[in-house]
């Protein structure tokens, strides 16, 4: 386990974190204490092969919360336990152009619009277990199934979870709204407390970039050899990652970047590129998106220079 990771750095990922960082602009997300004051100056790039060589640059080993990056990785969880069909039926895939936690849904199916917007992640997040199963085991499955993708176990950082906590009005009022619609027939606040958990899993660039490669990787870990989701679950979260995974920027991100991606407010950015590799960043300022600005400037670069957008023909 591990045995097969190489870990120097090649010189052009450090090369285009250099050009990526001539200045810093932008804006920690600060609805939370943690978040507000996360040192903004950090700045990794973290690149795993399918074959399980990860090769880095910078802060690749600082923890943060995966955030909304694990609506992916939870969409595709939730594909694998009830099947594509039934998922459809309750979460849609259409891009909302809209921000990440607006209260919408789609009108004639009253589903929320994508898995990616908040809405949809939290009725995905409901969709984890069995009937009987309860919140809090809810919350532990989809830390392991996290965990299965890393390969590693990850953990929640608790103050991360206790200030959305006490700031999750926003969240509370979709699930309030998904409840209100049948959405789903549970407690709009024990909901919410799970998919916050989920959010304040714990990651490094290292790990996301692994996560990233498993998707690259049609579903099994590069490293531990693991089957975790199956080929077709990756293609349909691919998919929705690549219409939907960058919110309301997804316009300019498919056209100028070109593959599919998910961001996540504590400043991470994963990209899948299917049978090569998967790519993740990480910087705490944010664009008026709420994606990471020197991650986005970084997945460009890579994209120009490495021929990644999935559009290019040489
Ligand atoms: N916990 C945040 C929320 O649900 C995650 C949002 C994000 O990463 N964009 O509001």
């Amino acid at each position: 386990k591990g045995s097969k990771f190489r870990i120097p750095i090649p010189d052009h990922l450090q090369l285009v974190l250099n050009a990526c960082n001539e200045d810093n602009p932008g804006k920690n997300a600060d609805y939370i204490p943690e978040l507000r004051d996360a040192d903004s100056n950090k700045l990794g790039v973290a690149v795993s092969t399918v074959d399980g060589y990860l090769y880095t640059a910078g802060d690749v080993d600082i923890e943060f919360s995966i955030q909304s990056i694990s609506k992916a990785f939870v969409y595709a969880l939730a594909i694998e336990e009830h099947g594509l069909e039934y998922v459809l039926t309750r979460v849609g895939v259409e891009p909302s152009g809209e921000a990440f936690n607006e209260l919408s849904l789609e009108q004639d199916t009253c589903r929320p619009l994508n898995p990616m917007i908040n809405a949809g992640a939290i009725t995905t997040h409901t969709l984890i277990g069995k009937k009987d199963t309860t919140y809090e085991e809810r919350a532990e499955m989809v830390r392991k199934g996290l965990s299965k993708f890393a390969g590693r176990e990850l953990t929640v950082d608790e103050n991360v979870y206790d200030s959305e906590m006490k700031h999750a009005f926003r969240n509370l009022a979709i699930a309030n709204m998904l409840r209100n619609y049948n959405v789903f027939d549970l407690d709009p606040k024990k909901v919410v407390e799970g998919y916050t958990r989920q959010c304040a899993v714990n990651v490094t660039a290292k790990d996301l970039a692994v996560m990233a490669a498993v998707l690259a990787n049609s579903g099994v870990q590069p490293v531990t050899g693991e089957r975790v989701v199956r080929p077709e679950t990756v293609r349909q979260t691919l998919s929705v990652m690549m219409t939907c995974g960058m919110y309301d920027g997804a316009g300019d991100w498919v056209t100028q970047i070109g593959f599919p991606a998910k961001s996540g407010v504590a400043g991470g950015i994963i990209g899948a590129l299917p049978g090569q590799v998967g790519i993740a960043t990480f910087s705490p300022k944010l664009d008026k998106h709420g994606n990471s600005l020197r991650g986005v400037r970084i997945c460009k670069r890579l994209s120009d220079d490495m021929g990644l957008h999935i559009m290019h023909q040489p």
